[in-house]
């Protein structure tokens, strides 16, 4: 019951950056929203500016949202790295994240597998710190506001 699982319309799957800039307004962003609007900024400089990678984001350039809010889009199936890709069964793995507990699940909806790669460690540990940063985990240590974390580990 707390792990959600975003659907998306399909027929959205042309090339990232066909749609950049679409915004979605289907939920409300309420606190997240104050934090993201910064988060997405110093994050497209840092891609731009220093080559930081896009799996390594925690905010989307393509969807302008918190990474854990629209990883279960069919554009972040990416067969090619193994992003959200069952090799074994040539399969779109699902993910459900699980916003009060901060946990991030992948599997393989034919062999039921969490594929054991570098792309789904990647994407578990980007959803959990975009998670963080979002405020959504209720165990943030309550005396650092997240985005203070983030603008320190910005700059570290
Ligand atoms: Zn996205
Ligand atoms: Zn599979």
């Amino acid at each position: 019951m707390t792990a959600t699982i975003r659907t998306f319309r399909p027929g959205t799957t042309q090339a990232a950056g066909a749609t950049r800039g679409m915004r979605r307004h289907d939920e409300p962003v309420r606190l997240a929203g104050r934090r993201l609007a910064p988060t997405l900024a110093a994050e497209d400089r840092a891609e731009h500016e220093r080559g930081l990678s896009p799996h390594e984001r925690i905010t989307c350039r393509l969807h302008r949202r918190w990474a854990h809010e629209c990883i279960a889009s069919p554009q972040h199936v990416i067969p090619v790295t193994g992003h959200r890709w069952c090799d074994d069964c040539a399969t779109a793995v699902t993910v459900a994240v699980d916003e009060l507990d901060g946990r991030v699940a992948l599997a393989c909806p034919r062999c039921h597998r969490t594929p054991s790669t570098r792309a789904t460690e990647q994407i578990v540990r980007t959803c959990q710190a975009s998670l963080g940063a979002a405020g959504r985990l209720a165990r943030r240590p309550a005396a650092t506001q997240p985005h203070e974390r983030f603008a320190r580990s910005r700059t570290a």
